[in-house]
């Protein structure tokens, strides 16, 4: 059965300018569109969920457009862009679905900009993180975005019932996950090293984790490691297909959270490519 790809036209209405824009996401919804995918509406996060995840004075703060640095603008009315994609990842989890929604959420801390790093990477609000605990499951985060996700890092370290694994490109943006620390697993990888190599790192990623004690699997789903994006790790369509597999051998329910990915183009056609890995093999 096709995943039903979660996603509101409302996700288009801000940041024109900015290379995490519209654009990006509006192409690969017209690719999945034509490929037959069945599309369902998110509706907004409610307030107990974002503080499941989120310091009051933070998200007060994302309220009152109080959180503007230099690559994550304060725009109009981006709080209720940003629950609308936290309300997206929910729905996704619920429904076993693909969240294509923006703004992304992995470089999003407890209480803003996570780990020490200044910026907040283009994220408001954690969609995945408090998609996870709504879920109150015990659960594994797979992170194949190309950048480290520092804010989902910070959430969940020490928690016991989550495992989170992340495969980046290092050195690059936020700086952080070199070490695997606790319950956070993390592979860097250098820039544009191809897919046999990332391939057999996600094979041994996925090896050494148990398991059997999980109760579902969330995929922070971002494509900027697509050769020639943000954050390229020199992957091709068909290498999110194989991905996608590794993903499905887990036979686990699962969901998926839309975090980068650049070029519209290309990120529609791979996530086309790794959900039709992923169906392949369940
Ligand atoms: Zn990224």
């Amino acid at each position: 059965m096709k995943t039903k790809v979660v996603y509101s036209e409302k996700c288009l209405g801000y940041g024109t300018w900015h290379i995490e824009g519209p654009q990006r996401v509006k192409v690969a919804r017209d690719i999945l569109q034509a490929k037959g995918y069945e599309f369902v509406d998110p509706t907004p996060a409610d307030d107990w969920a974002l503080l499941g995840v989120h310091d009051a004075d933070y998200l007060f703060n994302v309220k009152k457009g109080l959180v503007e640095d230099s690559d994550t603008p304060a725009y109009d009315k981006i709080f209720d862009y940003a629950r609308l994609s936290v309300g997206g990842a929910i729905l996704a989890s619920k429904i076993n679905g693909f969240s294509l929604m923006r703004p992304p959420g992995h470089h999003a801390g407890k209480s803003g900009a996570a780990l020490g790093v200044y910026t907040r990477g283009f994220c408001y609000l954690n969609n995945i993180a408090i998609a996870v605990k709504e879920s109150a499951k015990h659960t594994l985060i797979l992170d194949i975005d190309g950048h480290h996700g520092n804010g989902t890092q910070e959430i969940f370290l020490g928690d016991p019932k989550v495992t989170y694994v992340s495969l980046h490109q290092s050195p690059n943006y936020p700086g952080t996950g070199d070490i695997t620390e606790g319950n956070c697993i993390n592979y860097s990888l250098t820039k544009d090293v191809g897919g046999k190599r990332y391939l057999e790192t996600l094979d041994k990623a996925l090896g050494k984790v148990d398991c059997g004690k999980f109760e579902s699997v969330a995929v922070s789903a971002g494509f900027d490691t697509h050769q020639g994006d943000l954050a390229s790790l020199g992957l091709i369509e068909q290498d999110y297909f194989e991905i996608g597999k590794r993903v499905a051998l887990l036979k686990k329910p699962t969901f998926f959270v839309l975090e980068g990915g650049y070029v519209g183009e290309k990120v529609g056609l791979d996530i086309d490519s790794f959900l039709r890995g992923y169906e392949n093999s369940i």
